[in-house]
């Protein structure tokens, strides 16, 4: 009864008709919703115009043009081709490797029946779109090679960047699982009676989806959406095609959809290509949504923190053209400070604990686990920084200036009030408050779980403070005194909004202090007494 994509029904204009849709993503249908993409995007996308013909990686793997074809490494000079790259999860399976000892039978031939499933997949697909030259880090990076690797690493992100397209393999854990395969039988169509608003009974098509939650629309796009490392790979891509468990999703510079013509829900996850090319506007805003996205990521190694986003940090620097320090800005230190843990987004109410190791100084995100928020910049409502920079520092061990950070610090003058952190559940962020008056507290965001601290002979004498709490502290309910400094202001005419950086006295150094949360008021009221005394500032140091 109903026909045509997008022809809205009557009186139910979020519904509408189904697209097509598979029971296999290596059917025929598959690769012509492939193709007809990559004609729109080639025909009509200026924003995803690239060099058709870029310089191929040092290493490449040639795969010819069919079955029959010898597959094999090749090391260029200046050969410049299209190649498609393959963003995929080693998973605990360890895929073949490129090793010193292999590098010359790599080059002369690989065995089909010795390459994982998945790098099987990638190849077939690659000769489907009569592309000859596959990418894939694990064969064209020496892996027992250290200067190999650090060179070639570095330049990975040109890598995906200049790729033709990114085969991303969604849905596979590890190299053992095929991504061309049978589709779960619950993401097919299903048909439903349906009673119209007159009382005719007519068939409805419905597919499942997914929510749109941005935890959700991660799941959606599979294991591999969730690794850190992958998430700069997304980023730099001009062109990714996922192939997630439900469906495949073609995702380019200019635009975002799935096979079935719907456009995947919600973008917060998706769309990430896009992002970098919008940032000529707004590197900062591109920056914090990028960092959003990211945050909800998983790493295997806490140290990778600030490595994984150094290639994107990189592009940004050279918009900004500022100074990085540890994940922040210089140039947008005040606004940079006002980011808080997301409990909402990510679905968790549960404040993590400190990271074992030591990742960055307290006032970065990067010292803390979870999803981020920023401050929004809105040009009707622009944010005042309350705050003079007086010096910061973050030393950098490695030659990436963008990379692991090993010590740092920052001293900032500004309005600060003493009052009081409450907590009755540790565990439970929504349980934290600050105030001095039970009846007008407000809430405050920790940035991770907190716990009453010692206190140190000259520090709050007669008080108990807060510290970060990590692994086997027993946190338990607790009411202390921290400092407030107030960071930064908004004022549309209408509303009014504060934000305040709390800070607990740093037990290991004098005279410091940590950051333990982010608080956001609807008024000056708490920095009235302070504001009037002669608008005294004082020096922070943490
Ligand atoms: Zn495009």
């Amino acid at each position: 009864m109903l026909s045509g994509i997008g022809t809205p029904i009557p009186d139910l204009p979020t519904l509408r008709p189904l697209g097509k849709y598979s029971s296999r993503s290596d059917s025929d249908e598959c690769f012509q919703f492939i193709q007809n993409k990559i004609q729109q995007c080639a025909e009509s996308h200026p924003k995803c115009a690239q060099n058709t013909t870029p310089l191929l990686p040092k290493r490449v793997v040639n795969i010819g043009t069919n079955s029959e074809s010898t597959i094999k490494l090749v090391e260029h000079g200046n050969v410049s081709a299209k190649y498609i790259a393959l963003s995929h999860c080693w998973g605990t399976h360890q895929p073949i490797k490129t090793t010193t000892s292999t590098l010359s039978q790599m080059k002369s031939s690989i065995a089909w029946e010795s390459l994982s499933k998945v790098f099987q997949d990638a190849i077939t697909v690659a000769r489907r779109l009569e592309v000859e030259w596959i990418w894939i880090d694990s064969l064209c990076i020496i892996q027992d090679s250290k200067a190999d690797w650090e060179t070639e690493s570095s330049k990975m992100c040109d890598y995906y960047e200049n790729a033709y397209i990114t085969i991303s393999a969604s849905s596979s854990n590890n190299g053992t699982i095929p991504f061309l395969r049978e589709r779960d039988q619950q993401w097919l169509p299903e048909k439903f009676p349906f009673t119209c608003s007159d009382g005719k009974v007519v068939e409805v098509q419905a597919r499942r989806h997914r929510g749109s939650s941005m935890a959700q629309l991660l799941e959606n796009l599979g294991p591999l959406a969730l690794r850190g490392w992958v998430w700069q790979e997304s980023v730099l891509s001009t062109r990714i095609l996922h192939y997630t468990e439900s469906e495949l999703i073609w995702e380019c510079k200019t635009e975002v959809s799935s096979e079935d013509g719907a456009k995947p829900r919600g973008f917060y996850s998706m769309g990430l290509c896009q992002k970098v090319s919008k940032s000529e506007k707004d590197p900062y805003s591109c920056w914090h949504d990028l960092l959003e996205s990211y945050s909800v990521r998983k790493l295997t190694f806490e140290s990778d923190k600030l490595p994984a986003v150094s290639g994107i940090a990189k592009r940004i620097q050279e918009r900004v053209k500022g100074t990085y320090l540890a994940g922040l800005w210089k140039e947008n230190l005040p606004m940079e400070l006002c980011w808080s843990v997301d409990y909402v987004s990510s679905n968790s109410s549960t404040p993590n604990l400190l990271p074992e190791s030591y990742i960055a100084p307290s006032w970065p995100w990067a010292s803390v686990h979870g999803a981020l928020g920023f401050v929004d910049r809105d040009p009707e409502c622009p944010f005042e920084s309350c705050v003079t920079v007086v010096d910061v520092q973050c030393s950098v061990p490695g030659l990436n200036k963008f990379g692991e950070v090993i010590d740092g610090y920052l001293i900032l003058k500004g309005l600060v009030v003493q009052l009081s952190v409450n907590c009755r559940d540790p565990e439970e962020c929504w349980t934290y408050t600050v105030g001095d008056d039970p009846e007008t507290r407000d809430t405050m965001t920790p940035d991770c779980m907190l716990m009453e601290s010692e206190i140190r002979k000259g520090v709050h004498v007669g008080d108990s403070t807060v510290k970060r709490a990590r692994k086997d502290d027993v946190a338990v309910p607790f009411s202390a005194r921290v400092s407030c400094l107030r960071v930064g202001h908004e004022d549309d005419g209408e509303s009014e909004f504060v934000y305040g950086i709390l800070l607990a006295p740093c037990e290991a150094v004098e005279d410091t202090h940590i950051r333990i949360g982010l608080v956001q008021l609807d008024s000056e009221e708490w920095f009235e007494e302070a504001l009037n005394a002669l608008l005294k500032s004082s020096k922070i140091h943490f």
